[in-house]
């Protein structure tokens, strides 16, 4: 019979599941999923093109990376009150 283990997920919604409690602080603040570290996952401004290519909807020049941090012109995809 498979043994059961205690595991912790990501707060961030990205999926990630990791086994101590110590590493997944660690992920949590450096996720892409975020808010904090506004990145191009959670940005409004995020596109994607074809050939897995990502552009920014603001012109932002991204230096070949995908995905950005800390983006002066990250806008939150979730609309705020
Ligand atoms: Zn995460």
């Amino acid at each position: 019979m498979p043994k059961p283990i205690t595991a912790y997920e990501c707060i961030h919604g990205c999926g990630k599941f990791l086994k101590t409690y110590r590493i997944m602080e660690r992920h949590e603040e450096a996720c892409l999923c975020n808010l904090a570290n506004r990145t191009c996952r959670t940005c409004l401004h995020d596109e994607k093109l074809t050939m897995g290519k990502f552009a920014c909807g603001a012109g932002v020049e991204k230096g070949g990376e995908k995905i950005i941090r800390h983006c002066p012109q990250w806008t939150n995809t979730i609309a705020e009150e």
